[in-house]
């Protein structure tokens, strides 16, 4: 029987243990597959936010929704409400604008957003094409009373516990035939291009394979590295370390189904809302201001007294050039990070995960597989990282040393340079952007930040005033729908938490 051995029991080692697991030995045993995890090193302990593909993995290895919810303290996300990225008006207000996971495709005559940048504009381009947006604003959820497990009327995706979840998966993974090994390595054997065995505490491991998932060490995959294996962002992703902290919520309070990205001096802030608690952190740029000032900062943000303990967290933000050498393939933190701005640290765990399952030929695997696994997360890397720069170019604020120092890395990215300047023209579309491999986000995100931050076409195509009003009436009738059929947050989370079956404890408005 084929081995695989994963070590690392975060959210990286838990997620590729059950999915592997599903994946090989669904129809009886065919790979033995076990996980490492020292009992003396601690999980990173963040990653709370998700986007829609979240649900793609629950599924494909059987986990129940509900379940999945109670034991996670999880709730419901609609997209990311970014607040303070541009400049404040005149007149005080903050700006802010939302990321949802939909966009209402109503074509008339052109597609929606030409539609809307040649209207009247009286509305905000995320209040006037999605349906999530709305829902969002009445601390609603896109499922109605009727709708099955994963299910929906729109997109959405989940916050969880981080150490609930990775528990949780454990959990599954050992019921269905994962061994569970508590130990911790203290070396790697190396020869040849290959892992031959660890050194553990509790004695010596052998395996076919081996997933390095031991966070931002790379414990594993470092020593296969002959030559520079480090593709750094830092030139145009600033922000560098985190500060965090947990804040208990009373049981009156209203979790919000969408995260908070709240820019602030030398980065940004998250606060992703569970059922019991939010988690809250300030990802900011060390070059900037120091971890004193920005535990000060994040303090005053948060209202929180001088006796509150923050956590800190150091980022290497960039990959891995290779993330597969010879046995060895790091998922999670270890292949790579790009700050969390859009939640997609499970979703390229699910990813890497998926794609191994799909280049994995065990020992007849080809270099030539194992370059095109590289590629493909390489391109998957990089077309992110454009993503998230996006975010911060855009932005007018001059108000802070960073702020002012954030224009001169858009000079560090051609692709999104050259995209920006095709978009100053045209509306950005499905063709601009899926060339890329990754396809990650596609068009509709890219529309949410370029015309949330401002950043509108010059178009010259003939229209009549009002023209497209018929288009704007017709989404708001399925805006007014939606918020009147779908079920409150507290009331999804109270069905879903404490039901016996389905919604029946539900009233409908
Ligand atoms: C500030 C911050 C915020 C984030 N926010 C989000 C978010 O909102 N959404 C999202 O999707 N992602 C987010 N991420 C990314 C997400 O946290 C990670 O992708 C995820 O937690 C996976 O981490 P990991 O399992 O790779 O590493 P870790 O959690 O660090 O786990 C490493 C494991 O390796 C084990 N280990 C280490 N050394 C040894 C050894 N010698 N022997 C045996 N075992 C060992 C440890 O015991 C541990 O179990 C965030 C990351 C950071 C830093």
């Amino acid at each position: 029987m084929a081995s695989i051995t994963i070590v690392g029991g975060g959210t990286a080692g838990w997620m590729t243990a059950v999915l592997l697991n599903q994946a090989y030995n669904k129809f009886g045993n065919t790979v033995s597959i076990q996980l490492v995890e020292s009992p003396d090193v601690d999980i990173v302990g963040v990653g709370e936010a998700t986007v829609p593909a979240i649900k793609d993995f629950l599924q494909a290895v059987g986990i129940d929704e509900a379940e999945f919810i109670k034991s996670t303290n999880a709730t419901i996300k609609n997209g990311i409400l970014f607040k303070n990225w541009c400049a404040p008006t005149e007149e005080g207000e903050v700006h802010q604008y939302m990321h949802p996971f939909d966009q209402e495709r109503v074509e008339k005559r052109l597609d929606v957003a030409t539609s809307w940048l040649l209207s009247s504009r009286n509305k905000s381009y995320d209040d006037s094409v999605s349906i999530a947006k709305a829902l969002s604003d009445k601390n609603l959820t896109p499922k109605v009373q009727q709708s099955k497990s994963f299910q929906s009327i729109v997109p959405y995706s989940y916050h969880l516990d981080a150490r609930l979840f990775g528990q949780f998966l454990r959990k599954h993974a050992i019921a269905r035939g994962v061994t569970r090994v508590e130990a911790h390595v203290n070396n790697v054997v190396a020869k040849e291009g290959k892992i031959v065995s660890l050194s553990t505490d509790k004695g010596e491991i052998t395996s076919d394979l081996f997933i390095d998932c031991t966070g931002f060490r790379a414990l594993l995959l470092s020593k296969l590295e002959e030559q520079e294996n480090w593709h750094s962002y830092s030139d145009v992703l600033l922000c560098d370390k985190a500060v965090t902290i947990q804040t208990e919520n009373d049981t009156s309070y209203a979790p919000n189904p969408y995260t908070i990205s709240h820019a602030l001096s030398a980065g940004w802030s998250w606060k992703i809302d569970l059922q019991n608690r939010s988690g809250n952190g300030y990802v900011y740029s060390s070059r900037h201001i120091s971890p004193e000032q920005a535990e000060l900062e994040f303090r005053k943000h948060l209202g929180l007294d001088e006796q509150t303990k923050f956590n800190h967290i150091d980022m290497h933000v960039g990959r891995r050039r290779q993330q597969w050498i010879g046995n060895c393939v790091a998922v999670g933190l270890s292949s790579g990070f790009i700050e969390p701005l859009e939640s997609t640290g499970l979703h390229l765990i699910y990813l890497a995960a998926r794609q191994f399952v799909l280049h994995n030929n065990f020992s007849k695997t080809q270099q030539s597989t194992r370059d095109n696994y590289n590629k493909t997360m390489n391109d998957t890397y990089d077309e992110l990282k454009d993503f998230i720069v996006l975010h911060y170019v855009l932005s007018d604020r001059t108000d802070s040393e960073f702020w002012r120092d954030i224009p001169k890395t858009l000079d560090g990215c051609e692709l999104l340079k050259s995209r920006l300047s095709v978009w100053k023209h045209k509306v950005c579309e499905y063709f601009d952007v899926s060339n890329s491999t990754s396809h990650m986000f596609s068009d509709v995100s890219y529309r949410y930040i370029l015309y949330g931050m401002n950043y509108f076409p010059e178009l010259d195509i003939p229209f009549v005033e009002g023209e497209f009003d018929d288009v704007f009436a017709y989404i708001e009738n399925r805006q007014q729908q939606a918020c009147h059929h779908t079920l409150s947050h507290k009331e999804y989370l109270n069905a879903t938490v404490h039901g016996q079956s389905g919604f029946v404890s539900v009233s409908m408005k």
